[in-house]
């Protein structure tokens, strides 16, 4: 049987063939590849000449081209569109994949020859880019424990082992705090609540095979209730449930495994060399140090309480109004301010919604990217994956740039969000490779599709990621497009969203389905003033929540993580009426895994950093700027992971952002 997946692709742009590929293909192709991987990975660490640049960091990226194409098919169809037997091949090839990588990093010929290209790097006379990616490969093979010798490796090993299996087990005890707690609602408790909370509650009910409405901890049954619910002592009976998660005593309580993780990241970190677990994390970030992250947190800290504070006093007032003395408590926050902001800042997604529709803001983020870029955008007739899916050729001056594919509808088969991911990331070694970048989200269909606000901004949000790959223009791909720091990742996609806020961009694009009109002035001004409805109380809660991360990461792990949390709040004055967005207990993010520990902070540096960017913009010639957009393309969007990500945004910007433009742009400046 021929095998699509191994052929020569000869399609337009060399796209995959995607009327050719079956599902049967991906198993055996995905093991062809790591095999053809592996031999190929033995043959550079076994090579009989001394260890280059040449034959040992490029020769390693030549290895594994097969297995990097294949999946770069099948990772995107696994998401986008997925079938029974796509989620089989992902559970029988998670495992397998995840020793293949671990088998080139635990390759100790492969590492001496890595080790001696970098002691050697001094007289190598490299190019700044062959000393990134030799830097960074010497990097990865150190941090995955590839230096450590005898008992060293094998703790490491085990530490690896039991953090992989405590992070699954918190990850399960806290679904089953979620899944085992509910509350019977009776007719009497539906009483004053709106239409949508009452059918989650029936519905929650009958998924559970219940005699009547239930209240269960699913967040899209909980966060309405505790917004709607007129009831306070019931409230205050939910909420209570809510926090609790993790918390509860018995085999599904977190705290202790929370203690073991972080005493076990610490020894982890102090056999790769490092002081601690947030040096370890943040070294290769934009951050790099824990005091930076601090720094920035507590400049976004004080503005951000003052602000919760004056509109925890708003907000008790209307309770006293309501008959109930203060003060305010945690489970009278959300229903106070949703009943504030109905009153203050509503806005009417249905009269919105015709002027959003799916194929003019495409447009509009295609206008943008040629005013700043000169990018051209030609539409494809192409076999894609999916009918829902369409393709467009990118070029400039007439030279093609990448190919784009936007997959906008939802559909059972994909997976909720949105995302933006290569087929295949640009490059010019061994091969020039020019980029195709998909964009899927999860869009209502219609005719025509329209779109909310929300979701108009994440189409901004993902172009944005779009950019940073079909601009992209590096030698490896190890560094291509998005290939950067996770606090440095979400700057172009995040910055690319205050375009739709550009008045000129809605006045042209955001046009009535009907009537064709563009939307009127004080539409827009409501749109832009509900996107920073209650920061004060969202920034609080989640600030909190990342200094406790970042604390409990630094220096000696905490032996009790929970009096470790409560001293890092009292310290903080926390306001009584807020709790931290994510307690120990229920801390998924840091605790199931390692992504975001001692990152949960990356969220709001890369906004600061979209803010300040985007002023920079402001402060020249408007949004449009072109010295600015072509500073944008030169030193972020085409740049990749070439240089530091801080060394990148100083030669943007002239300097380090500044909190300052976050704070406006969230309404918290003084
Ligand atoms: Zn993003």
């Amino acid at each position: 049987m021929t095998n699509p997946l191994l052929e020569t692709w000869n399609t337009p742009f060399g796209l995959p063939p995607f009327d050719l590929i079956e599902d049967a293909h991906f198993a055996p192709a995905i093991e062809t590849g790591m095999a053809e991987g592996l031999a190929e990975v033995e043959a550079v660490a076994n090579a009989p000449e001394a260890a280059t640049f040449e034959n040992t960091i490029e020769g390693l990226m030549r290895t594994g081209a097969v297995l990097d194409r294949v999946l770069g098919v099948f990772y995107n169809l696994a998401g986008s569109d997925s079938t029974e037997k796509r989620e089989e091949i992902m559970r029988e090839f998670s495992p397998k994949l995840a020793a293949h990588s671990a088998a080139i990093y635990g390759n100790r010929a492969l590492f001496a020859r890595v080790e001696a290209v970098w002691q050697a790097r001094e007289s190598l006379d490299l190019t700044p880019e062959q000393a990134r990616v030799l830097m960074l490969t010497h990097r990865g093979f150190v941090r995955a424990g590839a230096a450590l010798e005898g008992d060293a490796a094998a703790r490491m090993k085990e530490i690896k082992g039991r953090l992989a299996t405590l992070g699954t087990t918190f990850g399960q005890n806290l679904l089953a705090d979620e899944r085992d707690w509910q509350r019977a609602l009776s007719e009497a408790e539906l009483e004053g609540m709106p239409q949508f909370v009452v059918d989650a509650v029936r519905a929650a009910g009958e998924e559970r095979g219940a005699d009547g409405p239930l209240l269960t901890l699913s967040r899209s049954v909980i966060v309405p209730f505790l917004q709607f619910c007129p009831n306070r002592s019931l409230r205050e009976e939910a909420w209570r449930a809510w926090v609790a998660r993790g918390e509860n005593g018995g085999t599904t309580d977190n705290r202790n495994v929370a203690a073991e993780i972080l005493v076990l990241r610490q020894e982890r970190a102090q056999l790769l060399g490092y002081d601690d677990f947030a040096s370890y994390k943040l070294e290769t970030e934009m951050a790099k140090t824990p005091d930076a992250v601090r720094g920035l947190l507590m400049d976004v800290w004080h503005p951000a309480k003052a602000q919760a504070e004056a509109d925890a006093a708003l907000l008790e007032e209307r309770m006293v109004a309501d008959g109930v003395n203060g003060p305010l408590q945690a489970w009278d926050w959300r229903y106070y301010s949703e009943a504030r902001r109905r009153e203050e800042f509503a806005l009417n997604e249905a009269e919105l919604k015709p002027y959003l529709q799916l194929d003019r803001m495409i447009e509009a983020a295609f206008s943008c990217a040629s005013r700043l870029f000169g990018l051209e955008f030609r539409a494809l007739d192409v076999p894609l994956y999916h009918k829902d899916a369409r393709a467009w050729e990118v070029t400039r001056n007439g030279k093609h740039v990448a190919v784009f594919i936007g997959d906008y509808f939802a559909r059972a088969s994909k997976r909720s969000g949105a995302w933006c991911s290569a087929m295949r990331t640009q490059r010019k070694f061994p091969d020039v490779q020019a980029p195709v970048v998909v964009n899927v989200c999860n869009f209502a269909k219609g005719d025509p599709a329209l779109l909310s606000y929300d979701d108009a901004r994440t189409l901004f949000h993902e172009f944005g990621h779009a950019l940073h790959q079909m601009l992209s223009d590096v030698a490896y791909d190890m560094i291509s497009g998005t290939s950067v720091a996770r606090d440095f990742v979400e700057l172009p996609s995040q910055l690319y969203e205050h375009w739709l806020e550009v008045p000129a961009v809605l006045q042209e694009f955001a046009t009535h389905a009907d009537t064709g009109e563009s939307m009127p002035q004080e539409m827009l001004d409501k749109v832009l003033a509900a996107a920073t409805y209650d920061m004060g109380f969202q920034t609080v809660e989640y600030v909190a929540s990342a200094l406790v991360d970042l604390t409990f990461h630094e220096g000696a792990p905490p032996a009790d993580p929970m009096a470790e949390q409560a001293r890092v709040l009292a310290d903080l004055g926390m306001p009584e009426s807020i709790v931290m967005r994510h307690a120990t207990p229920h801390f998924a993010h840091v605790f199931t895994g390692d992504g975001y520990s001692s990152g949960y902070y990356s969220y709001m540096w890369s906004e600061v950093m979209d803010a300040d960017a985007f002023e920079a913009f402001e402060e020249a010639d408007g949004a449009f700027d072109p010295a600015m957009a072509q500073k944008l393309e030169r030193f972020i969007l085409s740049a990749g992971g070439s240089e530091e990500a801080d060394v990148l945004y100083q030669k943007f910007r002239g300097r380090m952002p500044g909190v300052e433009a976050l704070l406006k742009g969230r309404g918290l400046a003084a």
